[in-house]
Formats: structure tokens, sequence, C-alpha cells
């Protein structure tokens, strides 16, 4: 396995990948990897020759008062991690590296960058699309995989590629959770053990509202109150949005129907923690993606 961090050196190797008519597959990531990332890693290799991981905590997509300084990082153990699931390349740029000063030039798609997470993180998505457009044509990926924890950047990510003609096939992986539910992240270091317990009220807010939908309950108010109140029962629990909203649009929905994305973001103590699940219709009913249907 190769560790690049000079950013012609990965581009260099990549091009050479290229010319060997070699398919690369890419995981982004800002490191302090867990099994959410390991299985973006295990569903890309099938799917190339070459496997590029990226490790970069990227300042521009933190405000100021965010936890960029204290994000979690361990190198040696992430390195260890990708050798184990058949990494080729991890690339492991420094900020200074990507962002030479002055740097003037970033990527912003409209519309799906200022609702949700957006909304509360002012210019936390234009700092993804830079990134990954900068990530894009440095490792120059066939295939890049991105999770649904991040539904709405993976959303974004798509409109962008569509937008601005790369030529990345993009794929989505399914959200990987701790064993009582809790969507694996490289935040969850931050809660302490009381809070890792009340941190359980966002899947199962979810869950809950899954169930009314499994039972009929299709009003949106009434899906919010109820997993309002599941929330509620987290003392430390600050709820930052609760969104039902179109899959492909983010439109907010009055009535939920195929292709609805329940999303949300919840303070626990000062950890912010974002979560979702996606209903759809099969075989003429909706279902979600945590409560498997009665038979
Ligand atoms: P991050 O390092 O948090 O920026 O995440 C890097 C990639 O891993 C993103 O595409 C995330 O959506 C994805 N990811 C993070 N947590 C999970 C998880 N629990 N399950 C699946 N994918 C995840």
């Amino acid at each position: 396995m190769k560790i690049v961090s000079d950013i012609r050196e990965m581009q260099q190797l990549a091009g050479h990948y290229r010319q060997q008519g070699k398919t690369i597959g890419f995981v982004p990531t800002m490191g302090y990897l867990h099994e959410g990332h390991l299985s973006l890693m295990r569903r890309a290799r099938p799917q190339c020759d070459i496997l590029v991981v990226s490790i970069f905590v990227n300042p521009t997509q933190f405000g100021p008062n965010e936890d960029f300084e204290r994000y979690p990082r361990d190198f040696d153990r992430d390195e260890r991690l990708c050798r184990e699931v058949g990494v080729d390349v991890v690339f492991y740029p420094t900020a200074d590296a990507m962002y030479p000063q002055p740097y003037l030039t970033y990527v912003h798609v409209e519309k799906l960058s200022e609702t949700m997470c957006g909304a509360s993180r002012p210019g936390h998505f234009r700092g993804v699309t830079t990134v990954v457009t900068k990530l894009f044509n440095i490792v120059q990926p066939h295939i890049a995989v991105f999770g649904q924890k991040d539904y709405q950047q993976s959303l974004i990510i798509r409109q962008m590629v569509r937008d601005l003609n790369f030529d990345v096939q993009i794929d989505v992986a399914p959200i990987v959770r701790e064993v009582d539910g809790l969507a694996m992240s490289s935040r969850n270091k931050y809660l302490s053990s009381e809070e890792r317990q009340q941190a359980l009220v966002l899947y199962r807010s979810l869950t809950r509202a899954e169930e009314l939908i499994r039972e009929g309950e299709r009003n949106v108010d009434t899906l919010l109150q109820a997993m309002k109140t599941v929330i509620s029962e987290a003392p430390d629990a600050r709820i930052d949005y609760i969104a039902i909203v179109d899959a492909e649009t983010l439109e907010p929905l009055s009535t939920v129907r195929h292709n609805t994305v329940i999303a949300l973001a919840v303070y626990i103590g000062t950890t912010r923690l974002i979560d979702n699940t996606w209903i759809r219709e099969k075989d003429g009913k909706l279902v979600g993606q945590l409560v498997s249907p009665r038979q």
C-alpha cells in the first residue's frame, strides 16, 4: 500500500494507472476510520483495480466555531485499517498543500446546499463540494463511493457531478450502525457514556416514524411531533432540525409518499449528530430502511 502526501505525485500516479487501463475507485474520508468507512472501501474494492482512500480533515467545510481543531485524528490506526481492507493508495495531503495562499476558487451547488445541514452550517457544503472537486481532479477516479449517512451530501455530490460533467460514477452505500442502532460516526468519540446512551434517540425517533408509517400514518406534522416526543426523552438532546423531504429535491413534504427522506440533526450536549432513513414504496406499501416489515 502506497501512502502519498504530495498532490503532484498522486496526480501522476493516477494518470499512470489510467494509461495502463486500470479502473480507479475512490473513497474520500476525514479519517478516524470506523466500520462505516470500511464498508465503503469493501464496496468499492470489487468495482475497481486500484482503490484510493483519502484522509483529509478539510478545513473549508468547518465553520469558525466548529470542531476542526479537535476533530479526532489517528493516522497510524487508519493506515493499518486501510491495509487490512486491501486499499492500494492512501492519499494524505496537508491543508497547506490543498489550500495554498491565496486560495480563491470554490464550487457551490445551489438550492440543495442551502437547506437542512446547509442552513445550520453555512458554507459547509461549499467546502465539501470544493474539496471533492479537488480530490476528483487529483485522484481521477472512475467511481467514488459515499455514505448515505450524509444523505444530503451524497445528493449534492451527484448534482455537482451531473452539472459539471465529471466523468465519475457515484455510488452511495447504506448506513452502518452500532448494534444498538446508533449510526457510526467519528464524532461519536466526543460522547460521554451518559451521552452515548442519550444519542440513541436519533435512531429511536426514526424507527418510531417508520413504525407509524407502517401503521398507515402519512401526515408529516404528526410524524414530526412523534419524533420530537422520542427525542425529548433525552435530557441533553437539542434538535437542530428534523426534515421530512422529497429524496431528490429535498423540498419539505406535508404527506409522506414514495421516495421520502426523513433526516435529522440533534445536539447531544455539544456534539451534533445526524441520521436519516429513506421511505420507499414496495409491493404497494411504504417501507423504511430500519423497521423490517411484519410478515
Ligand atoms: P467522513 O470521514 O465522516 O467525512 O465520512 C467519509 C465517508 O464515509 C462519507 O461518504 C460518509 O457518508 C461515510 N460514512 C460516515 N459514517 C458512515 C456510516 N455510519 N455508514 C456508512 N457510511 C458512512
